[in-house]
């Protein structure tokens, strides 16, 4: 895929200003209007695979800057199916993949972030989080209740408290940026009957039972207060440095070719360079050259 097709179909998800962003706008069935063909997606992806492959050898020799991947979505949405076709080629040292569940004890004693920012990924790496810091603007959002356990002084749950928390979160990914994190932050935007469908293929296919569980049908029942949440937490997120995309994730391999498409973007941005040798360590290893060709 040439930069410029690339650039355009990011374009069409890239939300990087949330002042206008409405959720309702964007088409979870989108197939990028035309800008590709749909029998050259498994190519197109296998490239982009490679050469993330290779921005990741890049990011680690160049030592100075590092990646976060946010991803979120609803259930069966495809985080998972991502991660693996997306990560696959890519050196498994340079990465680091974070599935962030209920807090326990531990975590509920500390501030939401904390947890968070003890996976941000360190200089050279990428770190990829299943979920994330997120979840306690969405899941907890939604759940109110959930607060009881956090023991916070004054009043929580009301409109203030999410909007101190948003600021937060906005701040905390300013904090990372200006650290050399590069933020890519993914909503794959699944619509209800895929999702209804891929349910009735976990509970109709045995070997993909494990996949579902009871409870996320009741959070099924909530559909709409999380896509209420997610417009909240998207407008007041994106920004340039920690854009959102929102993929459309009815068609999994467009969106694993539109999720790989925005890390190589946010790679490539990132001006990354192998370190060449000082002219000492350049010197010595010509000795070594040497020392190794006469043995
Ligand atoms: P999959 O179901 O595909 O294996 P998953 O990400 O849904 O992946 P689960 O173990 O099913 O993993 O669910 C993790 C649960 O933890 C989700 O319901 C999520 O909302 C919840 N969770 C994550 N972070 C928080 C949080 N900070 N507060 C409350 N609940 C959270
Ligand atoms: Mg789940």
């Amino acid at each position: 895929m040439t930069p410029k097709t690339a650039g355009a179909l990011l374009d069409r998800y890239r939300v990087a200003d949330g002042a206008k962003f409405r959720l309702k706008d964007h088409d979870p069935a989108d197939t990028g209007g035309g800008l590709v063909e749909h029998s050259q997606l498994d190519t197109l992806t296998a490239d982009g695979v490679s050469r993330l492959s290779d921005l990741q050898a890049r990011l680690y020799a160049d030592d100075r800057r590092s990646m976060l991947l946010v991803l979120q979505a609803m259930d069966a949405a495809g985080k998972d199916g991502t991660i693996k076709h997306v990560m696959t080629g890519v050196n498994p040292q340079g990465v680091q993949v974070t599935a962030f569940k209920q807090p326990g004890p531990a975590e509920l004693a500390h501030g939401f972030l904390w947890r968070v920012h003890a996976h941000a990924p360190s200089r050279g790496q990428i770190a990829i989080f299943n979920r994330s810091h997120y979840e306690d603007v969405l899941v907890t959002r939604v759940h109110p209740e959930m607060l009881d356990r956090l023991n916070l002084p004054g009043p929580v749950g009301g409109k203030k408290f999410w909007r101190h928390r948003l600021e937060d979160i906005a701040a905390f990914e300013t904090y990372l940026a200006r650290q050399g994190t590069q933020i890519v932050k993914i909503f794959l935007h699944l619509s209800r009957d895929e999702q209804k469908r891929r349910f009735l293929h976990r509970i109709d296919h045995p070997d993909k039972n494990w996949k579902f569980s009871a409870a996320d049908l009741i959070e099924r029942e909530r559909w709409d207060d999380y896509q209420d949440a997610y417009q909240a937490a998207i407008a007041a997120t994106a920004a340039p440095r920690a854009p959102w995309f929102v993929v459309p994730a009815d068609d999994k391999r467009f969106a694993h070719l539109i999720v790989a498409e925005a890390m190589i973007e946010a790679l490539q941005s990132c001006d990354l360079h192998v370190p060449k040798p000082s002219p000492d360590a350049a010197a010595r290893l010509r000795e070594a050259e040497q020392a190794l060709r006469a043995e």
